[in-house]
């Protein structure tokens, strides 16, 4: 029965690792897959998300179903992280626990394909390949605009605006709202505040995926960019991963939440989003959300989780000033957030730097900054700005 299926290109990522791990060279450098790595080049299971995991093997005694929505305990207090302890004024909110934040992409997707089929979904280029197969899987148009400029290596902001002077009504806009995917560049929030005004006088759909809080200039700082947004679009979709501030990549912790400041439509919007979910994966699963609960339940906890974040958030921010402040080639580095840049750099270049000197990275230019280290950023620098000068 699977004849007439056209077959599909392979992960390039995944190619990546096998070809890095392929390499016997010991001074190879791993800047390829988006997770965060230690100094060490581990992805460790944070101690708070350990300790939670104990207490929860005490104390949990069932593991019966909980609902499509989720852990309600969960769904509240990661609400008090993302939109403030003033939760969200003039709004009503649904809220869907999901496998992670492709998950809640996915399942927004769903919303807006149903409720609107001629709707179109507008993402700023380069972004995270997945926006654009997931949105493209529900059958939303996908529209595309220039977020970045690789030469300056900073947000196009005006032709952010020129671009979404293009939208019709009704069509949603995807925004990252910390630590840019591939790009690590971010609007200022009177760029944020100007983007909000303007979203809200067209009836654009803010779609803002919250994937790094905590990793870029700290939670509440980081969630700045979503509240200016939130501030003046009557409704407005956020989809949330715990994967990298929590490191549960593999437990798929996610959370999918509609706004809107009428409460009956936003009831429909609620009743559409569970019954989607329950035809999709039908209950989330549990352990990695049961975990995120504990943490942010329990106080010493809580404050356990913090420190590791900031560990986190500290040695990239550590990577970024060593590059920024040595070599001004890299200065836009000291400027952004997150783990990822995109290098100027041809697909050629990054070719060469992969066999020549061991420098494994895909062949967009994006780089993962918590793959460098103390031994290794030196070497790095060197070799690479020969390639950025030119
Ligand atoms: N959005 C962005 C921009 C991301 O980079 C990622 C992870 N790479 C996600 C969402 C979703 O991650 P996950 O599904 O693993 O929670």
């Amino acid at each position: 029965p699977f004849s007439s299926l056209q077959p599909q290109p392979a992960d390039a990522l995944l190619a990546l690792i096998a070809m890095y791990a392929a390499d016997t060279r010991p001074d190879k450098i791993d800047l390829g897959i988006g997770v965060y790595r230690d100094e060490a080049g581990n992805t460790p299971v944070p101690p708070s998300v350990k300790a939670a995991e104990r207490l929860l093997l005490e104390s949990q005694d069932s593991k019966s179903y909980l609902g499509t929505e989720g852990d309600m305990r969960l769904l509240d207090l990661l609400a008090q992280l993302v939109f403030g302890p003033a939760a969200t004024p003039g709004h009503h909110l649904a809220a869907v626990q999901t496998p992670g934040g492709t998950g809640a992409l996915r399942l927004g997707a769903a919303l807006l394909a149903r409720a609107n089929p001629s709707a179109q979904i507008w993402l700023g280029t380069p972004g995270w390949p997945n926006h654009a197969l997931i949105f493209g899987n529900t059958g939303m148009p996908v529209r595309t605009w220039r977020y970045y400029d690789p030469q300056s290596m900073r947000a196009d902001f005006e032709g952010t605006l020129e671009a979404l002077n293009q939208a019709q009504p009704g069509d949603a806009v995807l925004l990252q709202a910390c630590c840019h995917n591939p790009t690590g560049t971010s609007l200022t929030l009177r760029q944020w505040d100007e983007l909000a005004s303007f979203l809200a006088e067209r009836r654009l759909i803010p779609f803002v995926d919250l994937a790094y809080q905590g990793l870029g200039d700290g939670l509440e700082k980081d969630a700045e960019g979503l509240r200016s947004i939130l501030a003046e679009s009557p409704s407005a979709l956020v989809a949330y991963s715990c994967s990298k501030n929590f490191g549960l990549y593999r437990e798929r912790v996610g959370v999918l939440w509609v706004l809107h400041n009428d409460a009956h439509e936003l009831d429909l919007a609620r009743g559409n989003m569970v019954s989607l979910a329950r035809a999709t994966w039908s209950m989330p699963p549990d352990h990695g959300a049961a975990t995120v609960r504990i943490i942010l339940e329990t106080e010493a906890l809580k404050a356990q989780w913090v420190q590791d974040l900031e560990e986190m958030r500290a040695r990239l921010s550590w990577v970024r000033s060593e590059l920024a402040t040595a070599h001004p080639e890299f200065a836009p580095l000291g400027d952004q957030r997150g783990m990822f840049s995109t290098l100027p750099i041809s697909p050629a270049t990054v070719r060469e730097l992969r066999e020549k000197h061991g420098i494994f990275m895909p062949e967009s230019g994006r780089i993962n900054l918590a793959g460098l280290n103390r031994h290794s950023i030196d070497r790095f620098a060197a070799i690479m700005l020969p390639y950025i000068r030119s």
